[in-house]
């Protein structure tokens, strides 16, 4: 049975990757953060399965910044895939905590791959890194060869982790990837997020509980797919014959306006009666021609998105709306 250990396993990503990873039979092991409910929504149903939580799935505690419990972790899990998704995953908030944000999402990658190196068989490893690399491009869609230029605290600390899993890759020789990730979303998706704040918000305002919903800059546009693909993506470039750094985006580039266009009219009403614009959503910085190319995954890994962005942003609030009552 194959092993993997994840961090960030109580995330959007984890979640699904969990799921992903026990259908194909993995052993599977995940780190989490001491908190103070035991409530892990995502993970609720494995976690109350006990023909899976125990036996094939197994949660460890420990936090990002604590070297000493990760690394007897890692040597006690002797995983054979390492998929690290851990980190402060939000780039707005990276303006107001960046510290926090470069501790966990650059130095904590580079402990961890400190780590692995020292084991007697490196387990393959997957870093989820972010478009947020290529800061506002000037070349519109990006590829993997797309110069870096990060324009947040979030990119310049993934960048440094992107870098860094290049130089165990091609310096160590080890089989550490970077999965170059655009936005990626799901009924998963954390609330301060934009795409799941407007269907979360349809979904409350068609069913009298809230009335409007506060947003930043409307005119903002990403290339938003489905988490679910994105976590089959990184499995995929972990199953190659070699490592390399893969795209994975759908090509397709949205607005908010067209979001919530989507959503509005999904629960039957007119968007524009219900948004407010407030400042204090809009950022210090913004990239823009954010589009991402993925024919190197199409090409070599056989992958490709499943939900069109209707199709995705129509689930999302059905599910927000199941869950509304
Ligand atoms: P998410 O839902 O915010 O999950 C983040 C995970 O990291 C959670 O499990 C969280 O634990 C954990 N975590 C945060 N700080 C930690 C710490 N100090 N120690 C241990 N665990 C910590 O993020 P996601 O959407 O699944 O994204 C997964 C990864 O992909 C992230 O690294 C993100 O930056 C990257 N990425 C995501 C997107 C996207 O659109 N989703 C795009 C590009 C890249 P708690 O549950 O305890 O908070
Ligand atoms: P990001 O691309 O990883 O930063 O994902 P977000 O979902 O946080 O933001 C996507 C885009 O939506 C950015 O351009 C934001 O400026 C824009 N946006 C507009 N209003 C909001 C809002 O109220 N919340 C968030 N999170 N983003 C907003």
């Amino acid at each position: 049975m194959r092993k993997a250990l994840i961090t960030g396993i109580t995330g959007q990503d984890g979640s699904y990757l969990t799921e992903l990873l026990l259908e194909k039979g993995y052993e599977v092991h995940g780190i989490v953060r001491r908190s103070s409910t035991l409530d892990r929504p995502r993970l609720k149903g494995l976690y109350q399965n006990q023909d899976v939580y125990g036996k094939r799935l197994f949660l460890h505690y420990a936090d990002l910044t604590d070297v000493t419990t990760i690394r007897r972790i890692i040597t006690k899990v002797e995983p054979d895939e390492f998929y690290h998704l851990a980190g402060q995953s939000h780039v707005g908030l990276s303006f107001e905590i960046p510290e926090s944000t470069c501790e966990v999402t650059a130095m904590a990658t580079l402990r961890i791959m400190e780590i692995l190196r020292d084991l007697p068989r490196v387990p393959k490893f997957l870093h989820a890194s972010s478009r947020e690399i290529f800061g506002t491009p000037s070349i519109s869609p990006q590829d993997e060869q797309t110069p870096v230029n990060p324009n947040s605290p979030y990119g310049v600390a993934k960048t440094f982790a992107t870098q860094m899993t290049r130089i165990y890759r091609e310096a160590h020789g080890h089989f550490f990837c970077n999965a170059i990730c655009y936005n990626h979303e799901s009924p998963r998706r954390g609330e301060n997020f934009v795409t799941r704040k407007v269907t979360l918000g349809a979904a409350r305002i068609s069913r009298g509980k809230q009335k409007t919903i506060s947003l930043g800059d409307l005119d903002a546009a990403r290339d938003w797919g489905y988490a679910k693909d994105f976590v089959q993506a990184m499995w995929l470039m972990l199953q190659q014959s070699r490592p390399d750094d893969y795209v994975i985006a759908t090509g397709e580039s949205h607005t908010i306006r067209e979001l919530l266009e989507t959503a509005f009219a999904h629960v039957g009403l007119r968007w524009e009666d219900h948004v407010i614009v407030e400042d204090r959503f809009r950022r210090p910085a913004d990239p823009c021609q954010l589009l991402g190319n993925p024919s190197k995954a199409r090409a070599e890994l056989n992958w490709q998105p499943t939900l069109t962005f209707r199709e995705l942003i129509e689930l999302m609030v059905d599910e927000d709306l199941e869950s509304e009552g």
